[in-house]
This record gives C-alpha cells, sequence and structure tokens, in this order.
C-alpha cells in the first residue's frame, strides 16, 4: 500500500503540476465505518482509513515540495448533497448501485458527485472562506 501511495501522489503532483489546491476530505475524528456502513468489515475499514491517511501525508509533503498545497476540508455531507439543487438528503445516495439520486432529477455515479461537492469547498476556500462546510438546512419551524 505504502509502494501505491508513494506513486499515486507523485502522479499527482506531477500530472497537476505547480500552484495547485489539492483538496482532500478531513478524515480526523470520523470514524471510516460511520462513512461508510455497508462496505466491508471494520479492518478493511481500518486499512481503508489508514491508507488514505498515509495518501494525503506523502501527498501534503510532495505538494509542499512542488509549490502546492493539500486543504482538508469537512467531509461532512459531501456523499449527501446534491450538486444541482444543493439539497441534503442522505436517502439520495444508493451504495449498493453507486449512484446519487435527487428529488430534482439529477443523478450521477454517488463518488463523482462527493468529487464535485469536494471541489465546491476548494472553491469556496479560494473565495476566502476560511471553513468551508455544507450545512443543513432542517425545518423552518
Ligand atoms: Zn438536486
Amino acid at each position: 500500500m505504502s509502494d501505491v501511495n508513494h506513486c499515486l501522489s507523485k502522479t499527482l503532483v506531477s500530472k497537476y503540476g505547480t500552484d495547485t489546491l489539492f483538496v482532500v476530505e478531513d478524515l480526523t475524528g470520523i470514524s471510516f465505518a460511520e462513512k461508510n456502513l455497508s462496505r466491508g468489515g471494520s479492518a478493511n475499514n481500518d486499512l481503508r482509513s489508514w491508507a488514505f491517511y498515509q495518501l494525503e501525508q506523502f501527498l501534503s509533503y510532495k505538494a509542499r515540495m512542488n509549490r502546492s498545497e493539500v486543504l482538508k476540508v469537512s467531509a461532512r455531507y459531501t456523499s449527501q448533497r446534491c450538486p444541482k439543487c444543493g439539497s441534503i438528503n442522505k436517502s439520495n445516495r444508493h451504495h449498493d448501485v453507486h449512484e446519487y439520486r435527487c428529488q430534482c432529477g439529477y443523478r450521477s455515479n454517488d463518488d463523482r458527485v462527493g468529487a464535485m461537492n469536494i471541489q465546491l469547498l476548494g472553491t469556496m476556500w479560494t473565495s476566502g472562506e476560511e471553513r468551508p462546510h455544507f450545512e443543513k438546512v432542517t425545518g423552518l419551524g
């Protein structure tokens, strides 16, 4: 896994060049089991969590050497928010078929939706928001 992570981080840094902002989910304090309920056992999740942490470490180090940066953003709702209408709905994500389906008609691969939301958080950060995150608006009384 370390070899894979070295290779992956090196490829990312060289592909995107200098002055790149890499945006990753901050998984500190989040149980991977909580985030990925339907996938594998807890040993699997621990391994995945460790591997992701290591990738982020390698990427941060290599990015810095290449005048780039890694931004960690809140992972909250990134897999639940519709990139088209902005509504947040946990049941829109269908783990089993890897699909995100919103009431507004938007449909896409669930991981792609997560990536789009993480990208938006990065854009919010470059626009000056110190701690970009999504908030679920609940009933107005
Ligand atoms: Zn929608």
